[in-house]
């Protein structure tokens, strides 16, 4: 059964967040506030709609092209457990995950055991893109990412070794 979860919106097909087609799921509510921000309208924890994890997971059964679902927000992290159900379900249709977050990957290993759900939308994730928007490192030439101090991480190999660790796409 799904779980309720607060939006802001949903790409049904992307190809710029992540490998592949991917549906994008945004989340509603961020506590980063990062200067040059795309997605102001994203922030307020009380804006956007509650929709269901069950409606996602029907949106994506629909489109056999896709590669995966990418999280973003927002930052999934403010509902790790809502969003964390969702990696659970969409894994098990074969596909994989992709989490944008404005906490860097230190800051989520050193907050895990104090906030619910976020080791758990760690195991979920396959690819997080990690850290805070930072206009004065805006690129275009960093892949699916706004600028140069965002990472590709891989979560498990970070959680294993107590360390970043990068992985290249
Ligand atoms: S983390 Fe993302 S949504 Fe949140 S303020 Fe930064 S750029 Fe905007």
């Amino acid at each position: 059964m799904g779980v309720p979860i607060r939006l802001a919106g949903v790409i049904r097909e992307s190809i710029v967040d992540g490998p592949g087609w991917r549906l994008v799921v945004f989340g509603q509510g961020c506590p980063h506030h990062c200067e040059g921000c795309q997605n102001p309208q994203t922030h307020d924890f009380d804006g956007g709609y509650i929709s269901n994890t069950d409606n996602i997971i029907a949106a994506v059964k629909e489109n056999p092209m896709l590669s995966g679902v990418t999280f973003s927000g927002g930052d999934p992290f403010v509902q790790a457990k809502e969003f964390a159900q969702l990696g659970r379900e969409i894994h098990a249709l074969g596909l994989n995950v992709v989490t944008f977050s404005g906490y860097t990957i230190e800051q989520l290993m050193a907050g895990m055991e104090k906030h619910e759900g976020w080791k758990d939308l760690l195991e979920q994730t396959d690819i997080l893109i990690d850290g805070k928007f930072i206009l004065a490192q805006k690129s275009l030439n960093v892949k699916f990412r706004g600028s140069k101090n965002q990472r590709i991480i891989d979560p498990k190999a970070s959680m294993e070794q107590g360390k970043a660790v990068e992985i290249e796409l």
